[in-house]
């Protein structure tokens, strides 16, 4: 599907240019406007016509900061690109209001814009518009609950690590569904909804989850695995269902798990405000189960209101995370949310990291924890393991030559992200003998 695009700049070059590069990409109609108050009233009326807009922030009348609160209380739940000549003093002010609304950044862009950051931010809306993005052939009711019969569950664990240390502080299992005779597997994205829409989601977590925590106690026998989480995810169907708790606690007890471990996941894709979700939160909390907000900054709970929820957690989506490097706002934001973390007393986890420069940037950030094909992908439990083995002879190597060096340097420090490094030369070096990657 192609989007439509409203551009506000009282520049009309601006506009002329923006149309022309937004035009390259894969954009239906380009429409411009050179005042934020008519643009307002265009998205008032029209709002549901425009997938985009791309607002500048120093403009006559009413400037960009307005109109993004105005967008705000609107509810506009449209992509938003800011393409400004910006000082730092702007980019902090847009990060508090995108972090304190429902809006939907993709990207600042500092002028001259270029094609390619336009097509970046494109990406990021594709990423968080499903609607938008092709899907991929799903199963059928049928192939699924005969997979489902047949125990063709298979988890898949990805590694999360400390962007300081480098060490591995828990894994995220992801479903995978062997289907028919190919050895092919399926992603999420192929069996999720049919799976909720036929009552069949909590048979496919209950059969992920029982092979999963059996395999994830092994992990936890490695020396370098022996205090990590799992986490898995829980659907907000599922979560508004008062027996979660207790199944988990079931699992807990049959695998001899502290409850403390677990870290239940869920998307904020549909606002967290029915009762029976906060209650199951806190009771899940009760219970001293950890509960993370994934795809933070993609749905439609703001951190005013997640800071009332008893959260352990915060998963910023991956669409703020790629191309950080080059992106003052979605910086000022990661920062933000790091000092509300840090605040609440709970973690923060940067989601997709995939791009070393991206990784460069992140290494420097406290208390952070990364996740991301980078790092490690998705894999299931022998390749892990596997995986694990690698990491563990390059990091010590890397560990060994870096104490050398500062012992050279007459210090104790060990320079800051080498394990992270170490890491992802153990994630390429397992890709070579990978068949299973997805
Ligand atoms: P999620 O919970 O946000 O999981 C992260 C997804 O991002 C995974 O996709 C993972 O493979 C992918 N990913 C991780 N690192 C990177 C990266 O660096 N770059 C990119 N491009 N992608 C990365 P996957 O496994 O296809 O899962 C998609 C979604 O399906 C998950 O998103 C989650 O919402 C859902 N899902 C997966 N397993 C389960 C499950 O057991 N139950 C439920 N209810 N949902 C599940
Ligand atoms: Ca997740
Ligand atoms: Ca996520």
């Amino acid at each position: 599907m192609s989007i439509n695009v409203l551009v506000i700049d009282d520049s009309l070059s601006s506009c002329r240019i923006l149309s022309e590069y937004l035009m390259q990409l894969t954009v239906n109609r380009v429409e411009y406007c050179t005042c934020g108050g008519s643009a307002i009233k265009i998205l008032t009326r029209y709002s549901q016509d425009y997938h985009l807009v791309v607002v500048d922030l120093h403009m006559p009348n009413m400037d960009g900061i307005e109109l993004l609160m105005q967008l705000s209380e609107m509810g506009y739940k449209g992509g938003i690109i800011i393409a400004s000549a910006m000082e730092n003093r702007i980019i902090e002010a847009a990060s508090q209001i995108v972090i304190n609304s429902n809006l939907r950044l993709l990207g600042s862009l500092v002028k001259p814009v270029s094609v390619n950051q336009l097509k970046l931010c494109i990406e990021r809306l594709f990423m968080m518009e499903t609607e938008l993005s092709p899907k991929p052939a799903t199963m059928t009711v049928d192939e699924l609950q005969h997979a489902l019969n047949q125990d063709k569950v298979i988890p898949y664990f990805q590694a999360q690590m400390d962007a300081e240390s480098g060490d591995i502080v828990g894994f995220e299992v992801l479903c995978r569904i062997q289907s028919g005779n190919q050895l092919k597997l399926l992603s999420p994205d192929s069996f999720i909804e049919v799976a909720e829409s036929h009552d069949l989601l909590n048979l496919l977590t209950e059969k992920l989850l029982s092979k999963a925590m059996v395999e994830w106690s092994q992990i936890c026998q490695d020396e370098s695995c022996i205090n990590t989480s799992l986490s898995i995810n829980l659907n907000p169907s599922q979560l508004a269902q008062a027996s979660w708790p207790n199944k988990l606690l079931k699992y807990c007890d049959e695998n001899q798990v502290d409850s403390a471990k677990i870290t239940v996941e869920i998307t904020e894709n549909q606002a967290l405000d029915q009762q029976s979700q906060y209650s199951s939160i806190s009771r899940l909390r009760l219970h001293k189960f950890g509960v993370a907000i994934d795809d933070f900054g993609t749905g439609y709970t703001n951190l005013t209101q997640l800071c009332r929820l008893p959260i352990s957690e915060l998963k910023l989506d991956m669409s703020f995370v790629r191309g950080i490097h080059l992106d003052p706002l979605a910086q000022a934001i990661l920062k933000s949310l790091q000092n509300i973390s840090q605040n609440l007393g709970i973690s923060l986890v940067a989601e997709g990291v995939e791009d070393l420069r991206d990784l460069n940037y992140l290494e420097r950030i406290d208390n952070l924890r990364l996740q991301g094909f980078l790092i490690c992908r998705p894999k299931p439990f022998t390749e892990l393991m596997r995986w694990l083995k690698a990491h563990k002879k390059v990091g010590n190597a890397k560990l060994e030559s870096s104490r050398v060096n500062s012992d050279k340097a007459n210090s104790n420090r060990v320079e800051s992200g080498s394990k992270v490094k170490a890491v992802i030369t153990a994630e390429h070096s397992d890709d070579r003998r990978s068949n299973y990657t997805i």
